[in-house]
């Protein structure tokens, strides 16, 4: 089901690809106590998180940001293409998908389970840095996560090859401009969408516990591949976002993901749309 905004000049639509169970292990820079009060987690840590994909309309494209993770991590996840389809917008009419980046939860449903593209007709917009860190081969330094994760990637983007897009920082394309925030991944990827004071952010995982690193943006995750740029990253971006007042669809903030930031303490205030 979705959301409807008027937002950067166009209908934005946002759609649940579900929720994801993770946990505060993941968090750095803070104690377990607080990062369980702060996301309502219970002693264990237990926290679930949305995941959210949004869809506009422009000059006739569709389309869509991020892919969700398909039938490839939780059950309650991959409800991306059923959610689109139910209302109304068969997956074939999808002409671009934007990539924050290229993790699990946000690119794995761009294929089914024999590998062919679920988009079939989608052009793929994604940073050319994070296209290209995942693409490389492996040289032998890499973990073993990375090692896999490229494995899958290349899965993932296998039938879309003759028609991915590598952007830079100051391209457009379907009025997306991307701004590199690197660190969660090495390409990670803000788009700012649509023009002027209308305009919006897709940030995908600048934040990952919303509850969390809005109110205290120093603190990391382990699933950053460099925590400390993350951070700066992070603090770049939030403080943009704040002084020009811009919207800010959020791939992991409360469903279904359209807010304002508000400067509060040493940190920002999440005010949903
Ligand atoms: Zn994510």
């Amino acid at each position: 089901m979705s959301d409807v905004f008027q937002i950067g000049g166009f209908e934005l639509k946002a759609f649940s690809d579900g929720i994801l169970k993770t946990s505060t292990d993941f968090v750095l820079g803070m104690d377990k106590a607080q990062a369980n009060v702060l996301t309502g987690a219970d002693e264990d840590g237990a926290v679930f998180i949305p995941v959210n994909n949004f869809l506009f309309q422009k000059d006739g494209a569709t389309v869509l940001i991020d892919a969700g993770a398909g039938d490839t991590m939780q059950a309650t996840m991959g409800k991306l293409p059923g959610n689109l389809k139910a209302a109304g917008h068969a997956l074939e009419s999808i002409t671009h998908i934007i990539l924050t980046h290229i993790h699990p939860d946000h690119a794995n449903g761009l294929v089914d389970a024999a590998g062919a593209a679920l988009f079939p007709n989608a052009e793929i917009l994604v940073h050319a840095e994070e296209f290209d860190f995942w693409m490389a081969d492996n040289d032998g330094s890499e973990s073993d996560k990375i090692r896999a994760q490229r494995a899958r990637n290349r899965i993932n983007l296998k039938p879309y090859m003759d028609r991915v897009r590598r952007m830079r920082d100051g391209d457009v394309m379907v009025g997306c401009t991307p701004m590199m925030a690197p660190g969660h991944s090495p390409g990670h990827t803000c788009w700012r969408i649509g023009t002027g004071k209308n305009a919006f952010v897709a940030w995908g995982d600048l934040v990952h516990f919303s509850d969390i690193q809005i109110a205290h943006p120093d603190s990391t995750v382990k699933y950053d591949l460099d925590p400390d740029l993350a951070r700066r990253s992070r603090l770049r971006m939030l403080d943009m976002v704040a002084n020009e007042g811009l919207a800010v669809a959020g791939a992991h903030v409360a469903g279904p993901g359209l807010g304002y930031l508000s400067r509060k303490g040493t940190g920002y205030a999440y005010n949903p749309a």
